[in-house]
């Protein structure tokens, strides 16, 4: 599966554009990192307030209520803090009416959006940034540089770490058609605060299904086609970091400094190239079962040995360590339809395909490929 690097500039396309191959991304034009570093946040904010008229607008995980970290937010002025659930993915709707509620609520624009929680609430205050600024539903801007108004300032505050969102130029989203991101220059973040802290209380199987993302990003990355030096470089900081948390005995608080750091640099490892087969079938799971993308990831790689056997090795090794035990029997009570929707949307991934398995991927992947993978789930 691996090629080297040479070998796969001749058999990318040949791009129209300088502009195309030589994409300029954003990236996160603020950081600051350590434990305790929470705590900065309201001299961080204080000079982004417009006046006491423009709220700070906090979007929290409602895992958070009635917790410490909920009296440690700076909230002053008109600021408002709203608690949001992570037990379903974001929606688009689910953005629209935060945004309607904000405009209804207050007479001028907030002075900005601060997610706190994992990647559902990374995405939704990325999302109700954009929207605020730019007219109609989040489902019309959900694909690639849809975007055309700056979005809000925006603050992205991790407490699970794994999914990369942090740094991502990406909020996904399930609409009314499609689950798909909104990717623009307008979506990343302006600021990130990363305190390991604030990951704690995450229960161990949660811990282990998103920091499987962030694991299965690096081996999606290296083992691509469009790898490159750059997507390189970040892909192989993670993995290593992601071997230590998930294979060796490591202190907890060393522990979770260090995958949050493997998912900051998962993330960027992904930037400049693509994930691969397991996000692909993940997608197709999310939008017809409604598998959350961690552990969705994990149901399909376990089977994925075809395509990255080192890979799923080391994968099978963190399960044991960890004592995880996968669901099973997730496709099994499927209509026809269902499957065939499933396959629909893992296919219509296209860039996802191409990146883990070339141009050619149409002729290695089938529907009943698809179909026997999925079956096993
Ligand atoms: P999540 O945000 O869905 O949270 C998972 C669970 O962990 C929730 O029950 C939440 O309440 C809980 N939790 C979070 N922090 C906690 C804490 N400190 N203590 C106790 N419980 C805590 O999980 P996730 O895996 O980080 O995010 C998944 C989402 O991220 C999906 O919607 C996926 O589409 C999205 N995603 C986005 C990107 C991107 O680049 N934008 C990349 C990958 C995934
Ligand atoms: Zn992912």
């Amino acid at each position: 599966m691996k090629m080297d690097v040479n070998k796969q500039m001749i058999l990318k396309k040949i791009p129209t554009k300088a502009s195309e191959e030589f994409r300029n991304f954003p990236m996160v034009p603020r950081v600051v990192y350590g434990k305790g570093s929470f705590d900065t946040l309201g001299d961080i904010l204080m000079p982004k307030r417009k006046h006491s008229e423009a709220p700070m607008i906090y979007l929290v995980d409602d895992v958070f209520e009635n917790t410490e970290l909920i009296n440690r937010i700076p909230s002053i002025f008109c600021d408002q803090i709203v608690l949001i659930s992570a037990e379903e993915e974001p929606k688009t709707g689910q953005v629209d009416a935060l945004v309607k509620m904000i405009q209804e609520k207050f007479t001028e624009l907030p002075s900005g959006i601060i997610g706190i929680g994992g990647g559902t609430l990374l995405d939704m205050a990325k999302a109700v940034a954009i929207m605020l600024t730019n007219k109609g539903s989040a489902s019309e801007y959900q694909g690639w540089d849809l975007v055309n108004k700056q979005s809000i300032y925006h603050v992205g505050i991790p407490t699970i770490s794994g999914t990369g969102a942090e740094v991502s130029r990406t909020t996904v989203l399930m609409g009314p058609e499609k689950k798909l991101g909104i990717n623009s220059d307008y979506t990343t973040f302006d600021q990130v605060l990363l305190d390991p802290d604030l990951t704690k209380g995450v229960p161990k199987e949660q811990w282990f299904y998103t920091g499987m993302d962030c694991y299965i990003h690096c081996i999606e990355s290296l083992n691509g086609t469009f790898l490159n030096a750059f997507s390189q470089s970040y892909g192989e900081k993670s993995l290593e970091l992601c071997k230590e948390v998930f294979l060796e005995d490591i202190l907890a608080s060393e522990s979770r400094e260090k995958l949050m750091m493997a998912s900051w640099h998962g993330g960027m490892s992904i930037a400049y190239s693509q994930v691969g087969v397991a996000h692909a079938m993940s997608y197709g799971l999310g939008y017809v079962l409604g598998v959350k993308h961690g552990i969705g990831n994990c149901l399909v790689f376990q089977y994925l040995e075809e395509f990255y056997p080192e890979g799923v090795a080391l994968f099978n090794k963190m399960l044991k360590k960890h004592n995880i035990e996968l669901p099973k029997g997730i496709c099994a009570n499927l209509s026809n339809t269902e499957m065939d929707t499933m396959i629909t949307v893992a296919l219509g991934m296209a860039p996802l395909w191409e990146n883990a398995l070339g141009e050619q991927w149409k002729s290695i992947i089938t529907p009943k490929k698809l179909k026997t993978i999925y079956q096993k789930i």
